[in-house]
């Protein structure tokens, strides 16, 4: 196992530290910063303008690869599947989304490997959680799906396996790396927070001064139904969810996207819909609406067309702003931690 740590892990004033500690100039941490966002190197002897008895030491002291591609599902210009394995084995995901009309791509990385949540129709937590992805490695996965996509993302969703909130300070971390002006430059409106309902993380993001997207996977217009397929509800309810958010974006004035899957005879039905809408009343929220992508793990199916088309009508003309997603990636086995789950298997 490589116990170096990845150099994608570190902000600019750390590396300075580092630098210093070396006994080089503070300038070495941008022109480094510079090699690995701006051109995208991949090893200290790349950085030309290092001493080269700097460079060896970076080498000794980083690494700089710590994501190994095993498998890539899908053709380039359509969505793709990552499946990375890190340096102690463990295997996550990461999915590159092109958008070519509209010319932008998106990436949605992994934060954790397996999940300790275990939503019923979620693949990623059927072993539940293993371990936490230090920054470093949530980093890299951006870099190696930009390798991919010959350039930087437009937009990155913390979308793949994991928690973000169950593993905050990393990610928070990563997230200032990408966005940071002397690298990536990934526009914080352009980075989103996905979470099954973490409220202390929503509560913690609130006080950050960051101007990141937030989703809160809901799921459910009601206590029994989201308890029922997302054993988180039993930690924080939806009332003190739903609380949370709205002091949320009082605090930030930003609007929440509310994820709601739909599921055959769970959550669909034109009831459902109204008690959503009446719960989402005069709330800054918008919905997205997304069909059940199958697993083998769960045996819920995806409503009829006419079913989800109705459920957002429902929604819209309570004056949600309602989207209907098709789920692209279901032929790729894209939903969470799929293809993870399929090797385990
Ligand atoms: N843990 C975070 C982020 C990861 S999941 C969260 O729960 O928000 C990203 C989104 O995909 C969540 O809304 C999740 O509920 C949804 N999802 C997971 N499995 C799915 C499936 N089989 N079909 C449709 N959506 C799914």
């Amino acid at each position: 196992m490589n116990s170096k740590l990845s150099i994608h892990g570190f902000l600019p004033e750390e590396i300075e530290a580092f630098c210093k500690e070396q006994g080089q100039p503070a300038f070495r941490a941008k022109q480094i910063f510079d090699w690995l966002y701006v051109k995208c190197v991949t090893s200290a002897e790349e950085m030309q303008n290092l001493p080269a008895p700097f460079r060896a030491q970076l080498s000794d002291h980083f690494t700089f690869h710590c994501l190994e591609k095993i498998e890539i599902q899908g053709r380039k210009g359509e969505t793709q599947k990552l499946l990375c394995k890190l340096c102690d084995n463990e295997m996550i995901e990461t999915v590159i989304i092109p958008a070519p009309r509209r010319k932008k791509n998106t990436i949605c990385i992994s934060g954790q490997v397996g999940c300790r949540f275990g939503c019923a129709f979620c693949a990623s937590g059927q072993k539940g959680l293993l371990r936490n992805l230090t920054a470093g490695e949530i980093v890299d996965q951006v870099m190696e799906a930009a390798q991919e996509l010959g350039g930087r993302p437009d937009n990155v969703v913390f979308m793949g396996i994991g928690e973000p909130f169950d593993n905050y300070d990393e990610v928070m971390k990563a997230v200032r790396i990408l966005n940071h002006p002397d690298g990536l430059k990934i526009g914080a409106r352009r980075i989103t927070l996905s979470t099954c309902g973490v409220v202390p993380g929503i509560e913690r993001l609130a006080e950050e001064g960051l101007q990141v997207e937030l989703s809160v996977s809901l799921h459910a217009p009601d206590e029994e139904t989201r308890s029922k397929i997302m054993p988180v509800n039993k930690i924080w309810s939806m009332g003190e969810l739903l609380e949370a958010c709205r002091t949320y974006t009082k605090k930030t004035k930003r609007i929440i996207t509310f994820e709601y899957t739909l599921i055959k005879d769970v959550n669909d039905s034109v009831e459902q819909a109204h008690q959503l809408a009446r719960r989402l009343e005069k709330f800054l929220c918008r919905v997205n609406l997304i069909p059940l992508s199958p697993v083998e793990e769960f045996d819920g199916e995806r409503p009829d067309s006419d079913t989800m088309r109705v459920f957002a009508q429902v929604l819209e003309r309570a004056g949600i702003n309602t989207t209907l997603r098709d789920s692209k990636g279901s032929a790729l086995k894209a939903a969470c931690g799929q293809l993870r789950a399929h090797r385990l298997r």
